[in-house]
């Protein structure tokens, strides 16, 4: 007999099970939206399809749920073999026709779902290793999710934008972005300021520092590699490219 409820009754997971939720229905909701045919059109990401983002985001459900796998019973169950073995997943996926495309994003988020519903309070602290390297408590495996699905709704290219995006998303998007420059150390002369909630990242010490601000929204897409609208570029590092917003950093 199947559980119907959330095992754990830790109210910060409980919440953070909620936003993935409501990131999966966001991005459920956008691709009903599309049509067969419009699935052949382009994504925000260069070289994908619309395809490829739904292919993505139903492997990588599955690849999550193998981390909830591995959490429930001690067995070592990887994301992905290889990031080849993901990258080609992903090319097949692609080519899936429109029902079956549909199919696997439906049934892998339901799977995702069950395995985290059923997963007992005390398995959500055992370790997973994410495809980096990282070795991470099985509670991670919500942001990750979460940061997949709320993302890649915008990345279907067909009305959703970062505005749609929880605050509490974009906070944590944006710390996720700007911890990985800083410790690729590619955040040189690079502050990022968010202008509506009074946070601010980056090396302030520089005294030919580029200053890149917005409202939360703005910051976050221009700091996800998604555009500059509504950003902009202040300092000596922006006055040297007549306020030209420069592109950001590489985050993954
Ligand atoms: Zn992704």
């Amino acid at each position: 007999m199947v559980a119907r409820q959330d095992q754990t009754t830790d109210p910060e997971l409980l919440a953070a099970l909620l936003q993935a939720r409501r990131g999966t229905a966001f991005f459920a909701r956008k691709l009903n939206e599309l049509s067969d045919g419009e699935l052949d059109g382009d994504s925000l990401l260069p070289g994908w399809t619309r395809r490829h983002i739904t292919a993505h985001v139903g492997y990588n459900a599955r690849a999550i749920a193998r981390l909830v796998e591995w959490a429930a019973t001690g067995l070592e169950t990887p994301m992905y073999a290889s990031t080849a073995v993901r990258d080609h997943e992903i090319d097949f996926g692609a080519t899936l026709s429109p029902i079956a495309l549909r199919h696997l994003f439906d049934h892998s988020a339901v799977h995702l779902n069950v395995e985290w519903r059923d997963l007992p309070g005390d398995a959500w602290h055992h370790k997973v290793r994410t495809i980096q390297g990282r070795e991470v408590p099985a509670t991670e495996t919500v942001w990750m999710r979460t940061r997949e699905v709320w993302m890649h709704a915008v990345d279907l290219d067909n009305g959703a934008s970062f505005a749609d995006i929880p605050a509490p998303v974009l906070e944590r998007l944006l710390a996720d972005i700007t911890g990985a420059w800083k410790t690729r150390g590619t955040d040189a002369g690079l502050v990022v300021e968010v202008s509506d909630r009074g946070l601010s990242f980056g090396d302030t010490t520089s005294d030919t520092s580029t200053l890149v601000s917005g409202p939360l929204a703005a910051v976050v897409e221009w700091a996800a590699g998604r555009g500059s609208g509504g950003v902009t570029a202040t300092g000596p590092g922006a006055a040297a490219t007549n306020g030209k917003v420069p592109a950001a950093p590489k985050w993954i």
